[in-house]
């Protein structure tokens, strides 16, 4: 399960969380939530891989590790939705530099 459905998006802000994606080997050590600019990650968030895009989550140590079908089902399809525009907001933000 998600648990908490915060969704943190890998970019700006600076956290004391170093961690590699999962998929890319990517290695992060910033993240930028998507509401509260407070919030920090925490274990069962779901992040957004500011690298290769992947959806992934955070384990109890924070590290971040890949979704399971599992906590894919759980995810609300709203939430998906609004995961699949902020990934492809990444990504056009990307090709804009
Ligand atoms: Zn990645």
């Amino acid at each position: 399960m998600m648990g908490n459905c915060a969704l943190h998006v890998l970019i700006i802000t600076n956290m004391n969380v170093k961690t590699t994606c999962p998929k890319c080997g990517y290695e992060i050590d910033s993240h930028s939530p998507l509401t509260d600019p407070t919030v920090k990650p925490e274990p069962g968030n779901a992040n957004i891989c500011s690298n290769c895009y992947s959806l992934n989550k955070y384990n109890s140590k924070l590290e971040l590790v890949q979704l399971t079908q599992e906590d894919l089902d759980s995810i609300p399809p709203e939430l998906m939705l609004e995961i699949e525009m902020i990934i492809d907001k990444l990504k056009r933000n990307k090709n804009d530099n």
